[in-house]
């Protein structure tokens, strides 16, 4: 898991742990914000607050190292936490093998619950441990970057844009859209698609789709007019997953997915046409199709299975084979962008350009991406396992980068931000979510369950908490 490894390596930051005499400010005349403050500001807010404002090297470095151990702690601890679990998981199973014969059913039943419990928090450590922690400081790694480098990188572009080499940049040429090409060869991808949709609806594994026209017609009407101002040259074809997860893929030749979870995290349309504008630009560049030079459907499918098992289960230990295909699909959106992160960071850089440059061209709010990718990555995405923040870290280049996108596109005089579609739509997902709610209940778990077991005593953390708190509890 390169992956993994990668974001395990990112320093990050705890204010908690910090000591507060630490004030560290701007050494520019025109203070504006203190580092520690501008780090939990957004990055489109800090892109404006922080163009002019350059912090010593050292206030910076000392930041850095306070991340650094932040995350180290907090990981530990999460690490020692699952540990002890599984410790106690071993004990009441040789309770349950040793006193075997002479164990009451009430005793038993009462082991079960244990073991129940102990899993299902062990399994939160570890998502903890190896996902969410990493990630979120690894966001925070990526704003200091900025605030480090920001400056600078503000002054070049501004020269760019001054002296009109901005045009020369890679797909410049923003004015063609739709008449360029980005990849020659597109059309053949669609057999690759089909073939890999057919090998999963073969086997069971396509999950259900929404059955809500209102839902669907909305989603496909934004991929269209996305699909219309962009370099696609192939029919894109929209499906609604009934899922909870905030996610979106897409396979070679316009097959692209959108996830119910997605369509509930999103606050405004921009946000999701820049979701959905990246996605469609990884079929338009091709990388679907490059990554599936390197391996099989299958074996990209046996991947998936794999790290949707760990993101689903927090690695849990002894989750065979065949529960992991259950989890197999969605865990194809992530591993089809995880080993797009190992072959090129630059397959992610080139979507997240692409895709800016179509909801621009579509009339919408372009910095809606940035926002989307931000709101995630701080409040809510990183500790939903298996949200597009898995397999969408934020990084720092990737969001300088973004911007620059953003300041070189000419200016629009009215752009998208929200519409009454858009409503409707959320209005309509509502009743979709509280029936896919209900059916979730009666479906039985995966793992076989101990009915009739206490609530879970203690919660790893509360949905939406942040890592300070998680970190400091
Ligand atoms: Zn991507």
């Amino acid at each position: 898991m390169r992956f993994l490894r990668l974001l395990q390596c990112c320093a990050l930051f705890l204010c908690g742990l910090l000591p507060s005499s630490v004030r560290a400010w701007p050494v520019t005349d025109d203070v504006k914000i203190p580092l520690q403050d501008a780090l939990k500001k957004s990055y489109l807010d800090l892109f404006e607050l922080t163009k002019d404002t350059q912090y010593s090297a050292a206030d910076i470095d000392q930041i850095r190292e306070g991340l650094k151990r932040g995350e180290d702690v907090c990981v530990n601890r999460f690490k020692q936490e699952a540990s002890q679990y599984g410790k106690e998981i071993e004990q009441a199973q040789k309770q349950l093998k040793g006193d075997g014969a002479k164990i009451t059913g009430a005793q038993r039943h009462e082991l079960h619950c244990k073991i129940q419990d102990r899993r299902a928090l062990q399994s939160q450590a570890e998502m903890l441990a190896k996902h969410a922690i990493p990630i979120a400081y690894q966001n925070r790694k990526a704003k200091l970057d900025l605030l480090e480098q920001w400056p600078a990188k503000f002054k070049e572009i501004s020269k760019q844009l001054e002296d009109g080499s901005y045009r020369n940049r890679r797909w410049g040429d923003v004015e063609d859209i739709g008449f360029r090409e980005i990849e020659s060869g597109q059309a053949s991808d669609v057999r690759e698609g089909e073939e890999a949709m057919k090998q999963m609806k073969a086997q069971g594994l396509m999950p259900k789709e929404i059955e809500n026209r209102e839902v669907t017609d909305y989603v496909r009407g934004i991929a269209q007019r996305l699909a219309s101002g962009s370099d696609l040259k192939v029919p894109l074809k929209v499906t609604v997953l009934d899922s909870k997860e905030i996610n979106a893929f897409a396979l070679p030749g316009g097959f692209l997915f959108i996830e119910r979870g997605l369509l509930e995290a999103v606050d405004d349309e921009a946000e999701l046409a820049g979701v959905i504008g990246h996605e469609m630009s990884h079929v338009i560049a091709r990388h679907g199709h490059k990554l599936m030079l390197r391996a099989t459907i299958a074996n990209i499918f046996m991947q998936a299975a794999q790290v949707a098992a760990m993101i689903f289960t927090g690695g849990a230990a002894g989750i065979g084979t065949y529960y992991a295909l259950q989890y197999g699909f969605y865990g194809l959106g992530f591993v089809l962008d995880l080993n797009l992160l190992g072959v090129s960071r630059d397959f992610e850089l080139q979507a997240d350009q692409l895709g800016i440059q179509y909801t621009w061209k579509s009339d919408y709010d372009p910095t809606g991406f940035v926002r989307f990718f931000d709101k995630m990555a701080t409040t809510k995405g990183y500790v939903e396992g298996a949200s597009w923040f898995y397999d969408h870290p934020p990084f720092y280049e990737r969001m300088v980068q973004a911007e620059r996108e953003i300041t070189f596109l000419p200016k629009k005089e009215q752009v998208v931000i929200h519409s009454s579609q858009f409503d409707q739509m959320k209005k309509a997902l509502v009743k979709v979510t509280v029936k896919a709610k209900k059916d979730e209940e009666k479906k039985p778990s995966l793992l076989g369950e101990e009915k009739g077991c206490p609530a879970p005593k203690k919660l790893e953390y509360e949905p939406g908490q942040s890592i300070d708190v998680i970190c400091s509890n």
